[in-house]
């Protein structure tokens, strides 16, 4: 009998307990994937397709039905169709190497699927009426948009994001509200709805409502023990990611912030007897995320806080200055900063959580969610004396991923978190 299985006592062989939620979520995403397939059919709303930390608050305000591609890269990846896709991307000269969200859906949209069509019967993702784009996050965003530009001969705006910055200044936001105001023109032609200061304030106060309770839902995890694991969050992230600026968002949030209240009460963690608090930074590895969530369960071990799921967390929002609190929003981002600002950012999430180790995923296509080329894994082992982790992988291209190479550096790695002194 090896170490690890002396370890594992017989409740954790025991069926976990479902987020009772999820059930409520699965149908507040289908019902935003089929209204905006009705809507393209019945031609009554328009469509704009927004990245996902681009300026949706905008969009709802001017009318538009909002789509986000890369939730459906995403979805590509979680079903494993990404891998068999990206080929046909890569065949009309979309390099291997970059964005493996661009590559599927571009993939996808070339081979004529989508997994919506399992998930909800809808034949074909939503052709957009115009693409928006904030560079915030990366480039990769644009270059994907603009195939859709070219494809369908549509309008495509955005904004360009100062990137790798220490502080948010107040030029950058002049900047940026600039760059916001000058989409509005080409956004009201489209749309047809002439642009309100006050609609606008009423989504962005959504959208505050919406992102704070989802803070406070991944705040949960600072419990002992933790009532949710990374790998709920980053399905549970789903309407704050397309949903944010419209009230179903924010009554979601309330109902599973109750129930996880109602755990965190009952001392019910989403691991029992968990033993190991881990961060995971960088992308999920999204056609894995079972076997490496079954994994953690099995080591006692609970994944309790990410810098993936806090993107989705801005404290900017203030409906009294709408376009400067968007602005600042979507720069005061992590992925945004600079990796002094990252390190602080992440030390404090760290403290506070009560981590154990940490593991950093290099997603060979996302340079830009993989925080450990720059030494800053070996930089955080001295400063913090935790135990770090480095897996190569991906976020949906599984060639770039070795299972079994990962599980074994993970279970090495919970065996180093058990032999460490409490
Ligand atoms: S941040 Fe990474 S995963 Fe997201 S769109 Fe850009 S390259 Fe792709």
């Amino acid at each position: 009998m090896s170490k690890r299985e002396i370890l594992v006592p017989e409740r954790q062989k025991q069926p976990r307990k479902q987020i009772a939620a999820t059930s409520q979520m699965k149908k507040l995403m289908a019902s935003h994937f089929l209204e905006i397939d009705e809507a393209q059919r019945t031609g009554q709303k328009k469509v704009a397709w927004c990245t996902s930390v681009g300026p949706a608050e905008l969009l709802h305000a001017m009318g538009f039905l909002v789509y986000f591609p890369e939730n459906h890269g995403a979805l590509l990846g979680a079903t494993r169709m990404a891998t068999d896709l990206i080929p046909l991307a890569n065949a009309v000269g979309y390099s291997p190497d970059i964005c493996s969200y661009l590559t599927a859906d571009v993939g996808a949209y070339l081979g004529g699927v989508t997994p919506l069509t399992k998930a909800y019967g809808i034949q074909k993702v939503p052709k957009a009426d115009v693409l928006v784009y904030n560079t915030n996050q990366c480039r990769d965003v644009q270059d994907w948009f603009s195939f859709y530009a070219r494809e369908w001969n549509v309008p495509i705006v955005g904004i360009h994001t100062h990137r790798n910055i220490q502080e948010v200044n107040d030029y950058h936001i002049t900047d940026l509200v600039a760059q916001i105001k000058g989409m509005i023109p080409t956004l009201e032609l489209v749309s047809g709805i002439k642009f309100d200061i006050d609609k606008l304030r009423e989504v962005v106060d959504l959208s505050l409502q919406c992102t704070s309770l989802w803070k406070q839902v991944l705040q949960c995890g600072a419990a002992i023990p933790a009532p949710l694991t990374f790998f709920d969050a980053t399905i549970h992230m789903g309407p704050a990611v397309v949903l944010r600026g419209k009230p179903e968002a924010v009554d979601y949030y309330k109902t599973l912030l109750a129930e996880l209240n109602d755990r965190i009460e009952k001392k019910e963690g989403a691991v029992p007897l968990e033993r190991h608090r881990l961060y995971w930074d960088g992308m999920p590895v999204w056609g894995k995320l079972r076997e490496l969530s079954d994994q953690f369960y099995g080591m006692q071990t609970n994944v309790v806080a990410s810098t993936y799921c806090n993107s989705w967390i801005f404290d900017a929002f203030d409906p009294t200055h709408p376009l400067e609190s968007m602005a600042r929003a979507y720069t005061e981002l992590f992925i945004v900063r600079d990796e002094s600002y990252k390190e602080w950012y992440m030390d404090q999430w760290i403290k506070t959580f009560g981590i154990d180790g940490v593991i950093f995923h290099d997603a060979k296509t996302c340079p830009n969610n993989s925080n450990n080329r720059y030494s800053m894994p070996q930089r955080m082992a001295v400063r913090l004396g935790l135990p770090t982790l480095v897996i190569h992988g991906d976020l949906n291209d599984l060639r770039c991923y070795s299972e079994e190479q990962t599980r074994t550096n993970i279970e090495a790695f919970v065996e180093q978190l058990d032999q460490k002194p409490a």
